[in-house]
């Protein structure tokens, strides 16, 4: 499967890693929008938000669970950040497996452009 994500997995393509286990992976963002912005992916092949099953909610959850897990370890959880999961074209989705924006350091506007 041609999937930049399932690459990095494989460490078949270089990332930044900032945290791993058995279920879920997380890299910085190779082009950041604030000062610490991770993508936290499942290391499931799961193309958009469309096809998550019934199956596969605790390993959503370990998402939302592991950004709240980053923001707290770089100390701006209680000043708050943002999390973003883009679905397909009009949602501004550019790569096919899902993924949670972590952005942090910053202020955020909403709502968003
Ligand atoms: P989205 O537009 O929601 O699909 O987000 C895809 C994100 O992946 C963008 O923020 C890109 O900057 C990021 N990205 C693309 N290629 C890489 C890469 N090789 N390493 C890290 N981040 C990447
Ligand atoms: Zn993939």
């Amino acid at each position: 499967m041609d999937c930049l994500f399932c690459k990095i997995i494989k460490r078949e393509i270089p990332a930044d890693i900032v945290f791993e286990d058995e279920h879920v992976l997380a890299f910085n963002d190779i082009n950041p929008q604030a000062p610490t912005h991770i993508l936290i992916i499942p290391k499931q092949h799961i193309a958009t938000l469309n096809d998550i099953e019934e199956a596969d909610l605790a390993l959503v959850g370990r998402l939302q669970f592991t950004a709240a897990r980053l923001a707290q370890e770089r100390g701006f959880a209680d000043d708050g950040y943002r999390v973003v999961m883009n679905c397909n074209d009009q949602g501004g989705q550019t790569v096919y497996h899902i993924h949670m924006h972590l952005m942090g350091g910053r202020r955020f506007t909403w709502p968003a452009g």
